[in-house]
């Protein structure tokens, strides 16, 4: 940043979160040559780790502790990005440019970035209930996993098929209730709901769908039952929200100089031609990148066709999409034999894709729907057709 009188002004970058999302903002200002302080809050004591593997490889005991880290310290050092871990932002600070943290003390800033996520949301009258979040969320998890005994998810999401998938592997019994017809049924529809319930059945989940009263559960209960975007700060601070953080393409909020990323935003996606807010990863990590470097000057948007996975037993799921409605579907393979994908179309256009170890069809369906490629049911359903024919 350049000062009026053309000497170089000290610029102070502060990002408010330390997960996925505010570590890639750090990253991205640097990347576009911000000279000044960064600064990254989080109020997890731990530097920023990568939250997936909590629900997956960490409560198998496959990834461990030290396998969790976004980046080793002395990366934090070359970049010159201090982290302050285990300390919360309770005021943004918009009018006079300066946060206040719980602690009391203050961070002065000239441009800042709000990264707050997500938090589990929380089941009324159960108050024993677990939620799987934060680190110290998943040792309870995992601590109650290794010890192989029963255990009552609540909730056939992401979240509660993922941890019913590693409790079944650890030798769990393993009960789920879910209020609707089939497990992720609003995202994935009735097809590859029903496939994966026949999936966990299999696998020896008691799986209870259409619940409408819970029953007695007297031993450790996982609740998984969706999340939450984390918009009080902004709020208290008078910036737009609607279910998440409103901003622009390149992070902007409706306030000058305080941008907003990751999993608390709702943003305007090219793709799709609409604001949308994912809770995924990736996007996290692609977005806080771009916003990072707009915050330093850069002009280029986040573009992206949003994408995540999910882990389940042997069972490699990839979507791509940002969770719209669809009035029409086509599958290529057969439909509960992997590898297979499901398509979603809305009036003709493809609005998403969910393969099941098909990683291929899923990273081509990405670049159709980059490219904004027209492409029809046949095409879609035809093995024998190439996608890429439709990007040259
Ligand atoms: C168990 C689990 C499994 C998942 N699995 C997958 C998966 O398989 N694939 C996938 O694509 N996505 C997955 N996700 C989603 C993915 O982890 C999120 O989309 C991603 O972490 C979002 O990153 P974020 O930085 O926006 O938010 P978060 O990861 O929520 O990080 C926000 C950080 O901000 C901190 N914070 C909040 N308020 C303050 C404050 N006032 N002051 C300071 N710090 C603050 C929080 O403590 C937190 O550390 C999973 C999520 C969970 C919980």
């Amino acid at each position: 940043m350049v000062a009026a009188s053309g000497q170089r002004a000290v610029a102070k970058a502060l990002i408010v979160g330390g997960g996925p999302a505010g570590d890639a903002v750090a990253a991205g200002l640097r990347d576009a040559g911000f000279d000044g302080e960064v600064v990254l809050v989080g109020a997890e004591p731990e530097p920023p780790y990568e939250r997936p593997h909590l629900s997956k490889g960490y409560l198998l005991g496959t990834v461990p502790d030290q396998r969790l880290g976004l980046r080793p310290a002395e990366q934090y050092r070359e970049l010159g990005i201090e982290v302050r871990q285990g300390e919360r932002v309770i005021d943004l600070g918009v009018e006079r440019r300066t946060a206040v943290l719980e602690s009391g003390r203050a961070i002065s800033w000239d441009v800042l970035c709000i990264a707050t996520g997500s938090s589990a949301r929380s089941l009324p009258g159960l108050d024993r209930a677990l939620y799987l979040r934060e680190l110290p969320d998943a040792l309870v998890l995992r601590g109650i996993l290794d010890g192989g005994g029963a255990l009552d998810v609540i909730g056939a999401g992401f979240i509660g098929c993922e941890v019913a998938a590693a409790a079944i592997q650890k030798g769990c019994k393993v009960r789920v209730h879910e209020a609707l017809a089939q497990p992720l049924l609003r995202v994935l529809g009735d097809e590859l709901g029903n496939y994966l319930a026949r999936e966990h059945r299999a696998h020896g989940v008691d799986l209870r769908l259409n619940v409408s009263a819970l029953p007695k559960m007297d031993g450790p209960v996982l609740a998984g039952v969706g999340s939450e975007p984390r918009t009080h700060l902004a709020e208290s601070a008078g910036l737009v929200v609607d279910r998440g953080i409103v901003v622009d393409g390149l992070g902007r909020t409706s306030a000058p100089n305080v941008f907003a990323a990751g999993d608390v935003t709702r943003f305007d996606c090219p793709p799709f031609e609409m604001r949308v807010r994912v809770e995924h990863f990736q996007t996290a990590q692609r977005q806080g990148f771009a916003v990072g470097r707009v915050m330093a000057g850069a002009t280029e948007p986040y573009n992206e066709v949003p994408w995540f996975w999910s882990d389940q037993y042997d069972l490699n799921m990839q979507y791509v999409g940002a969770g719209l409605p669809w009035d029409q579907i086509a599958a290529r393979g057969h439909l509960g034999r992997p590898p297979f994908t499901v398509f979603y179309l809305q009036q003709g256009r493809l609005v998403a894709a969910a393969g099941i170890n098909d990683h291929h069809t899923i990273a081509r369906t990405r670049r159709v729907m980059q490219a904004r490629a027209a492409v029809t049911p046949d095409q879609l359903a035809d093995p024998a057709f190439d996608l890429r024919r439709l990007l040259r």
